[in-house]
């Protein structure tokens, strides 16, 4: 039983580590499927709650979204209304904002992530192209 855990972890790991992944709980559970016959939800949500302990990956929630990010740093992130990928914003975390945060609450922050809604490049090549009629 251990051993299994284990392997499990393992593969879970492996989906995200050095990755610019973003999964929700579902994602992983079909893709660990993918490749390992039976494994329960619980299991899944432990493994990830292990590998965020572990500074490995982290969990964005939002309103609307929860997801886990193979890149364990703070960053932004843009979501994509259309595919509803969440992409990472490349730039330098700035702690002044979490201090001035801080110091405006009276608490403590942790980090900050902030979450832009609109369109990825992706999506938005095929919107342009779909108008050209391409
Ligand atoms: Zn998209
Ligand atoms: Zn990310």
């Amino acid at each position: 039983m251990k051993q299994r855990n284990t392997r499990q972890k393992q593969i879970i790991r492996e989906m995200f580590e050095g990755k610019p992944v973003h999964l929700s709980v579902e994602d992983v559970l079909e893709k660990v499927r993918g490749s390992e016959e039976t494994v329960g939800r619980a299991t899944v949500y432990r493994n990830l709650h292990i590998l965020c302990r572990e500074g490995v990956i982290r969990k964005i929630t939002g309103e609307e979204y929860s997801f886990f990010d193979g890149n364990p740093l703070p960053h932004d992130h843009l979501h994509c209304t259309v595919c509803n990928s969440f992409t990472d914003i490349p730039g330098d975390y700035d702690c002044e904002m979490d201090e001035r945060t801080a110091e405006l609450t009276g608490g403590e922050i942790s980090f900050h992530s902030t979450v832009y809604e609109g369109i990825c490049k992706d999506c938005s090549i095929k919107i342009k192209e779909r108008k050209h009629g391409i």
